[in-house]
């Protein structure tokens, strides 16, 4: 075929769109019927014209094939987990009885059985539920949920193109199933998994689908040859199948790498693959094995989960070269829409020259159709498009917002020593002992107590005008003062002030810096029913005002003890954000940085000695490739130092992570050179205690003795216990006594009374010293 015959075959498709309606309507529906107040006939009506919309929407504005089996109740692993009849023991009884039912239980959880385990889908913001799958797995195939959307689709007139888990990423996200040996690996299963592959394939041919989309996100992460050989296997054996439909396998995230050659010379019909940025790479490495002769090629060039708009004239000339490497050439968004909000016509608070600057969905969908028509008709069938991108591109590159003279001119006059403490830790530490005079085994909190209903409608009656300013601050000052009293009766030696003021860790910061955006209606999924409104980067960030100087300098007046000062971290703030993809994240990072310092060091001055920066997201933001991450380590350790690196010796330094696992960043962790670190470790004995010490990390730590994902309230012979394994570990004199996290998600009966135990086995564990 020649280049210009793939250009005038080129096609518009996307792989999945988001699932909860215009008005978050699948949320209310599926909450609703899990209360009892929605039966599972309205449930399925209301999931069933929501897709339909969906389509309907995705055709009308120019998409040839719309993804179907995308759509889901939870999510789509567990889907997956259903369609190859992966259901763990424990959930068989309640999935026989009602499969509905069966599937929210495996999902959630009932009162006597626990639901599966739930974990980030790639370095995303949606968790998906991990499958368990043991030597003595069967498989069976339920292809009912894919033909059937399938057939609702096609019923509409549509082209329709069914997406499922490809079976070797479903089984490189499983884990062993509880019981099953730690090291059991499941992709051994794959021999087992293909024939179930095979008749759900058959189905769907039977059902009408011309194509099929097996995604193998996996295959972008670094992968072993025997992992490779698996890939190959796989897709010799599904493309050797005689009744199936064609088979297009899709990459996303990342480049493929390895993999590239693996599925380039696979027998099947199609490849889907990332041209964004962060995936460049796949386009030399698609030249460098020749392209793909006889194959359809969908080039993912519009990025599925930023918010930007993309720069057209530049996808087109990507396609253009594209063009001479396949048989045919399609447009896509290079991942499900999932991760975007749905519309930016909706948010009306935006500036309408801001929001030109914004694609969501919508935006990205008919860009995605812009880019095939140009392609297939050539630039002068879209040259409108183009004009308005062009401005609109211009337009955002030139903006007072994307910057601002004076905060590029202090990030770029950042010096190697303000990232740097002015004394090294071990001098630090005997300063800060000095200033502080706290106890061995000091004890204090994570910074949030709980966000009680009464919080809630204070933020409630000041957003809908019930009370002014003046009165919601007067409510938070009386939280402040009821936390502070609480935690001095109880005996913590390093008090909070709980946190009141805030809706979110993020968002509460968002909102007073420059270059922030916040949407009004752009929900993403998170898991389940959870979705997230995440601000957006939009442009350079300065802090015109201290943000929580006041809160903290307020409860340290109430009382003797110290008042932890806290903050949430650059990379966090980048973490849980939308980003700019026009600057590297280490320079977003850094301005973040250099505001949050202002931060650090207006709060130094107002009287706080200790202030805690957290950065939860250190580690779930690390590159999906290895040789990617030093770099990411390096801007983002940088920007952590940089904004904690401005005070006294004798002002201590908290951070805080809540993950059980991260013996791959200790020396990250280490790099941040704060003085004290609290973590997660009630649930895992104590675990991160010793893999700091088989590090040889040489800070304070306060390795979490008290569960806050229960309202169960542990003993104070069990947070003693906790506390003599993590003396095992860590010496005395640089052990900390805290909760796992914040307190934020817990009532105050259990927080009381879980903090009463936390201090009396803190005091009964001094006096065995
Ligand atoms: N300081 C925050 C809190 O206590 C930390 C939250 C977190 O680690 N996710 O709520
Ligand atoms: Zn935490």
């Amino acid at each position: 075929m020649t280049a210009k015959s793939a250009a005038a075959a080129a096609r518009a498709t996307v792989y999945g769109y988001p699932r909860q309606g215009p008005n978050r309507e699948l949320k209310k529906a599926i909450e609703g019927y899990w209360k009892g107040r929605v039966t599972a006939d309205a449930l399925r009506t209301t999931a069933a014209e929501l897709r339909a919309a969906n389509w309907r929407q995705l055709a009308d504005a120019g998409i040839d094939e719309v993804p179907t089996g995308d759509f889901s109740y939870y999510d789509h692993v567990l889907d997956t987990t259903v369609m190859v009849g992966a259901i763990p023991g424990r959930h068989r009884a309640a999935v026989a009885t009602d499969p509905l039912d069966g599937y929210f239980a495996m999902a959630r959880g009932t009162q006597d059985v626990a639901p599966l385990e739930m974990t980030k889908w790639f370095d995303t913001n949606y968790h998906y539920l991990v499958p368990e799958l043991g030597p003595y797995t069967v498989f069976t195939a339920d292809p009912a949920k894919q033909v059937a959307e399938l057939g609702e689709a096609l019923a509409l007139g549509l082209g329709a193109r069914p997406v499922l888990v490809g079976p070797v990423t479903y089984l490189l996200l499983a884990k062993p199933a509880p019981g099953v040996p730690a090291d059991f690996e499941p992709l051994t299963l794959l021999d087992r998994l293909l024939p179930v592959y095979a008749e759900v394939l058959a189905d769907l041919r039977a059902a009408g689908a011309e194509w099929a989309q097996l995604d193998e996100p996996a295959l972008v992460q670094d992968r072993t040859p025997a992992e490779l050989d698996a890939a190959a296997r796989a897709y010799r054996d599904l493309g050797a199948l005689t009744d199936r439909p064609k088979l297009l396998v899709a990459s996303y995230f990342d480049r493929l790498g390895d993999a590239l050659p693996v599925l380039a010379k696979a027998p099947v019909d199609g490849l889907a693959l990332d041209f964004t940025d962060a995936a460049a790479a796949n386009l030399d490495a698609l030249a460098a094995v020749g392209g793909l002769p006889g194959k359809r090629l969908i080039a993912g060039v519009v990025n599925g989960r930023n918010v930007w708009i993309n720069d057209l004239e530049k996808s087109l000339a990507t396609l253009g070269t594209l063009l001479g490497l396949a048989d045919r050439v399609d447009v896509a968004a290079s991942c499900s829409l999932l991760h975007v909000p749905l519309d930016t016509a909706l948010e009306r608070d935006i500036e309408p020259q801001i929001r030109r600057w914004l694609a969501f969905a919508r935006q990205k969908t008919a860009e995605v159709v812009a880019l095939a028509r140009g392609l297939a008709l050539g630039t002068d069938a879209i040259t409108g498009e183009l004009a308005a991108n062009r401005a609109d591109l211009a337009a955002r590159a030139n903006s007072p917002i994307t910057h601002d003279p004076a905060v590029r001119a202090r990030a770029a006059a950042v010096r190697d020593t303000d990232a740097r403490r002015s004394q090294p830790y071990a001098e630090r530490a005997a300063a800060q002992r000095a200033h502080l005079g706290l106890p061995l085994l000091p004890t204090t909190t994570i910074g949030s107590f709980p966000q009680t209903g009464e919080l809630r409608t204070a933020r409630a009656d000041l957003r809908t005008g019930r009370i002014d300013t003046a009165g919601y601050e007067e409510r938070i000052r009386a939280e402040i003062q009821d936390v502070v009293s609480f935690q001095e009766k109880a005996g913590l030696d390093v008090l909070v002030h709980g946190e009141p003021e805030r809706n979110d860790m993020v968002q509460y910061f968002a909102e007073q810096l420059t270059g922030y955006l916040a949407t009004e209606h752009g929900w993403v999924q998170s898991y389940g029913t959870r979705y997230v409104r995440p601000p957006i980067l939009a442009g350079d960030i300065s802090r015109p005002e201290p943000m929580t100087v006041r809160w903290t300098t307020y409860a340290q007046s109430l009382t003797d003890r110290p008042v932890k000062g806290m903050l949430t971290g650059p990379v966090t703030m980048l973490a849980w954000s939308f980003v700019r993809d026009d600057q590297p994240l280490g320079d977003t990072a850094r301005q973040v940085a250099l505001a949050l310092r202002d931060e650090v060091d207006d709060l130094e001055t107002g009287g706080t000695s200790v202030i805690q920066v957290d950065e939860p997201a250190l580690r779930e933001t690390l590159p999906l490739r290895t040789v990617d991450r030093p770099a990411y380590l390096a801007w983002a350790t940088e920007a952590f130092r940089l904004s904690t690196g401005g005070v006294r010796p004798d002002t201590q330094i908290h951070t805080h992570m809540c993950y059980a696992e991260f013996g791959d960043i200790v020396q990250a962790i280490d790099d941040l050179d704060a003085d004290v670190i609290s973590l997660e470790a009630a649930r895992s004995h104590m675990q991160v205690a010793r893999e700091l010490a088989a590090h040889g990390y040489p800070r304070e730590a306060g390795p979490g003795v008290y569960d806050i994902h229960s309202p169960r309230v542990p003993s104070a012979e069990e947070a003693a216990e906790l506390l003599r394994t993590g003396l095992r570990a860590i010496p005395a004199e640089r052990l900390w006594v805290n909760p796992d996290c914040g307190l934020k998600t817990r009532g105050w009966p259990e927080t009381r009374a879980s903090l009463e135990n936390l201090v009396a086995a803190a005091r009964t564990v001094r006096e065995e010293l």
